[in-house]
């Protein structure tokens, strides 16, 4: 079976076709500037080199199309017709508490996502956006709607109630979310599975760490708490979200500087976290740790201040849970930063655990970077999102 996962954007389309069967990816690609002049189409065939075009996308259907052609195409396509594609896998990022699921999508779920759409105005309808061309154009192929929100659904209220008054939560569901779900729970299951242990009977946390960063508590196979909110400006220091902050601070600033609330969220989610903390130098951790190595004091101290937030997520979960039995980084930073790996593990040596400074010197590759002998094991696992997807949308799709 092969299944087309779509990741839309709001001027953006990552795309992969991917056998499920195989779990071979026979090509992706990326559209980039949809509705915005000087389009760009990235297309890349298993085991061929990118090829890049250039073509305006006024719209997200006109991209869809573009995308058609390319997997079809007699030259560089991978499959001969639209009739390979079996199903579509969506990525849908916020599913509200109305979905802690993937599921098939069809009008009544369409409505139930665009009810969600208050909750993550950037990216939800930009989504729908996606769903719909991939339906006007491949009316019979079957959709499945897998949502960056769903994994984290089984947290309790404690874990996703604010400090805030409750009607909140009654009239407009301001609580914990999460992000991420997908890599999370995927990382999670893969931890056990490289492990050889039942996901039922182990404490994970795993460090979702890119650009975007999100740590998790799965007890069990189940999320128990997460550090991304109600947004994903919540919890760790990222890229260039600030992560934790104490919410005077946005009076505070926007009375000095004279700035609207939404221009002090502008601040707090584009222009802080690493980037900002390091006083401009970059939001890319090999820029920030280049500057470091040269010299770059408040480069250091941006990575310093990412690690310790890091450590005290890890250090919360493990009392969240009373335990954990391993500890695992992913995502771009998490799988190939070795430096930050190691700041990080260097707050964990009184749960028995040590980094193996050789195991740790290795990018990208699922392994254990802990010393044997380790009371808990750190490893890294690579996140697979789209295979997730293509994985939840198969499942979904047979079982019709
Ligand atoms: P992601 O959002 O998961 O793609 O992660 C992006 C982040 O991963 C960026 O800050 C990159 O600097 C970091 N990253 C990717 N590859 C490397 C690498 N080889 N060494 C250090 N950091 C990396």
């Amino acid at each position: 079976m092969n299944v087309l996962v779509i990741n839309c954007g709001s001027s953006s389309l990552k795309y992969q076709l991917i056998n499920a069967d195989t779990e071979e990816v026979l090509a992706k690609g990326l559209c980039e500037r949809i509705g915005i002049d000087g389009g760009m189409h990235t297309y890349q065939k298993k085991d061929s080199d990118k090829v890049k075009t250039q073509v305006d996308m006024p719209s997200h259907t006109k991209a869809v199309s573009l995308v058609l052609e390319a997997l079809t195409d007699p030259a560089n396509g991978v499959i001969k017709s639209l009739s390979e594609i079996d199903a579509v896998g969506h990525r849908i990022v916020h599913g509200g508490e109305k979905f802690a699921k993937s599921v098939i999508i069809d009008d009544e779920v369409l409505a139930a996502i665009k009810e969600c759409n208050d909750l993550a105005p950037l990216h939800n309808p930009a989504n729908l956006i996606g769903v719909d061309s991939c339906r006007e154009l491949m009316p019979n192929v079957p959709m499945v709607a897998v949502f960056d929100t769903a994994f984290h659904q089984t947290m309790p209220p404690k874990a996703y109630l604010y400090g805030i008054p409750y009607e909140y939560y009654r009239k407009y569901k301001v609580r914990r979310y999460g992000f991420h779900g997908t890599s999370h729970d995927y990382v999670a299951h893969r931890t056990a599975e490289f492990l050889g242990k039942d996901i039922k009977d182990m404490k994970i946390i795993v460090c979702h760490l890119g650009n975007g960063a999100s740590v998790s508590a799965v007890n069990g196979g189940k999320c128990v708490d997460t550090s991304m909110g109600l947004t994903p400006l919540e919890g760790l220091i990222m890229g260039t979200r600030s992560g934790d902050l104490d919410p005077a601070i946005l009076e505070f600033i926007s009375g000095k500087e004279n700035l609207s609330i939404g221009e002090m969220l502008t601040i707090l989610n584009k222009k802080s976290g690493v980037l900002g903390l390091s006083d401009g130098v970059s939001s890319d951790f090999r820029d920030l740790g280049e500057a470091a190595d040269s010299g770059n004091e408040q480069a250091k101290a941006a990575l310093e201040t990412y690690a310790y937030r890091v450590a005290k997520y890890i250090g919360a979960y493990v009392a969240a849970m009373n335990g954990v039995d391993a500890i695992t980084f992913t995502a771009g930073v998490g799988e190939n930063n070795i430096s930050a790996r190691a700041q990080i593990s260097s707050y964990l040596t009184y749960l028995g655990t040590e980094l193996d400074e050789k195991k740790n010197a290795v990018r990208g590759e699922e392994l254990i970077i802990s010393k044997d002998g380790s009371r808990i094991p750190i490893l890294v696992i690579p996140t697979d999102e789209e295979m997730s997807i293509a994985r939840q949308t198969v499942e979904l799709v047979s079982k019709r």
